[in-house]
């Protein structure tokens, strides 16, 4: 079982399904339009841990691979826990973070609380490139114009006082994200330091205009075995076939 909704699941999809490995994608359903994968897709919760394991059970999952986001913290917590109480072989796939370069002007947070607080004093033009989670933590500063870039449109009202909303969906580019910025006057960027090369564009273009980041990190895993590379996946899984685990 892939656990996805991010383009590293895409990819571990379209890889195991070339080479024949029966697999289910889960998605959280979190966003309105899923992406079509060439291998059974389930979606929603599994109810916690308990729920997880009865679900590995019932479905003769062997293998799990972790291919969340790096901010999905409560799924990776239970899938660690639930494969290893159920004996089902675990590893996470993912991206490696971001690091700052010449001419970043990076301001590194540990988390969205810290992010918060960095935002205090006169308003200011924000990029809140976080996505639609956590939006409710920015609430204590409302001082600011919070530009937004959603995959879907919003359905309830937002929950900061002045903000200006982009529909999109990555990846995106640098003179897009160049001209997004500069036209929307941004003074200050906020963002999850996700990895990967769909969205970071917007550091590029924030390098190239002299515009600060605060840069969220990761939040802590559990201990598993962990890699960035979809081969060594595949070695996994076939090694671990051939060991008939
Ligand atoms: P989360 O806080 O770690 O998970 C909350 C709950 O959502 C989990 O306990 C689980 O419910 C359910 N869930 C999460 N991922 C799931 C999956 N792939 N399949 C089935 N159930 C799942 O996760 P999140 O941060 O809300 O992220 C939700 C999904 O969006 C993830 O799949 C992630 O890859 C994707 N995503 C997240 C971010 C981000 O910034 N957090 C960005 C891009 C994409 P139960 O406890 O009921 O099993």
């Amino acid at each position: 079982m892939i656990l996805g909704g991010t383009s590293e699941a895409h990819t571990l999809a379209r890889t195991v399904a070339q080479a024949g490995i029966d697999a289910i994608y889960s998605y959280a359903g979190r966003v309105a339009a899923l992406a079509e994968q060439p291998v059974e897709v389930r979606v929603g919760g599994f109810g916690g841990v308990d729920g997880l394991r009865a679900y590995l059970r019932d479905n003769a999952i062997t293998h799990v691979v972790d291919a969340t986001h790096p901010f999905a913290q409560q799924m990776s917590r239970n899938a660690t826990e639930a494969c290893a109480h159920s004996d089902v072989p675990l590893i996470a796939f993912s991206r490696a973070p971001w690091r700052a370069q010449t001419g970043d002007a990076w301001r590194a947070v540990p988390d969205i609380d810290t992010a918060v607080r960095a935002l205090e004093g006169p308003a200011l033009h924000v990029f809140l490139a976080i996505g639609r989670q956590n939006l409710s933590s920015f609430a204590q500063q409302p001082q600011h114009h919070y530009l937004l870039r959603l995959v879907d449109a919003p359905t309830t009202p937002l929950p900061l006082p002045d903000t200006s909303v982009v529909i999109a969906r990555g990846p995106f580019s640098f003179e897009s994200d160049r001209t997004l910025l500069a036209d929307k006057r941004i003074d200050v960027v906020v963002s999850k330091n996700s990895g990967g090369t769909a969205a970071h564009a917007k550091l590029e273009a924030a390098r190239a205009l002299g515009i600060p980041v605060i840069m969220i990190a990761r939040p802590k895993m559990p201990e598993r075995r962990e890699t960035h590379d979809v081969d060594e996946v595949m070695r996994w899984l076939h090694g671990e076939t051939e060991r008939g685990v």
